[in-house]
């Protein structure tokens, strides 16, 4: 069956809420066994819970994407077959008034994070020689650009190209690696934004007229994931109802 992860393991990073906990759920669906990964181990009990709850497998692992210890430790037992690298972080400063911590925490979660978890993961499915699947969560800002959100756009960019360098070097060890696009996706967390007239007038430049949901997610994320992808690396595929081609 397309997308089916029987047998599978899988690695979902910021997956206390948001987009990583519902693609911890979709990957579980499709049978995989999801280790959830969070800095804080407790956030994910009610997600690990719901997915267990509804016939799924599940555990929880404490992870900071942006400390090596904390990733190396998420990879000491065995290899996970699918890493999805989805924690991020994002700042609304203006480029003329942001701060260098600013930056650093952007693109230290963002893009090297990204980098730490995606090369611990190559490292151990190429040692049990047996493959993976690597998928970026980057966004269509890595590839248009909007107001006051200049480090996110920049690590959203910089993830992309990531992922076709690993691509390119990880295909020898049948490690493929590949991105989603999202864009404006409704969270609990924007739910305040898109109902305010500022937000409305946004979602009315969308070619679809509307916000993706989390589920509008779930095609790509299970393409790239499964074996349905075999032939794909180092591609990003864009879902956003047509966002990057709104007209000029
Ligand atoms: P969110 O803020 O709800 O989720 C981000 C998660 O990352 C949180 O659980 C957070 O705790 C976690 N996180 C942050 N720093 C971390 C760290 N150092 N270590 C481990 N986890 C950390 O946001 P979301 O909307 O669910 O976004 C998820 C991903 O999708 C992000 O990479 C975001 O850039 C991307 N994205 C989201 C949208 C959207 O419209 N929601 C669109 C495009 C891309």
């Amino acid at each position: 069956m397309i997308g089916d992860l029987s047998g599978k393991t899988a690695l979902v990073t910021g997956a206390s809420g948001g987009l990583g906990a519902h693609f911890a759920q979709t990957l579980a669906k499709a049978g995989a066994s999801v280790t959830l990964a969070a800095r804080r181990r407790d956030a994910l009990e009610e997600q690990v819970d719901e997915i267990i709850g509804s016939g799924g497998r599940a555990n929880a692992a404490a992870l900071d994407v942006t400390d090596p210890t904390s990733v190396a430790a998420v990879f000491s037992n065995d290899p996970f077959d699918i890493v999805v690298n989805n924690a991020g972080v994002q700042t609304t400063t203006p480029a003329i008034a942001l701060e260098t911590v600013e930056w650093d925490k952007v693109l230290d979660t963002n893009l090297k994070g990204a980098f730490l978890v995606a090369q611990a993961a190559a490292k151990a499915m190429k040692e049990a020689e047996r493959g993976g699947s690597i998928v970026n969560i980057a966004s269509i800002l890595g590839i248009r650009v909007a107001g006051a959100l200049m480090p996110y756009a920049v690590s959203k960019a910089g993830l992309i190209q990531m992922t076709r360098s690993m691509a390119l070097e990880w295909a020898r060890y049948a490690i493929r690696v590949n991105a989603i696009c999202p864009g404006y996706i409704e969270t609990p967390l924007n739910a305040d934004f898109f109902g305010s007239e500022p937000g409305q007038a946004l979602i009315r430049r969308i070619p679809q007229r509307r916000l993706g949901q989390e589920s509008d997610l779930d095609g790509a994320l299970l393409l790239l994931a499964s074996d349905a992808g075999r032939y794909m690396t180092g591609s990003d595929i864009v879902v956003d109802g047509g966002h990057l081609v709104s007209s000029l």
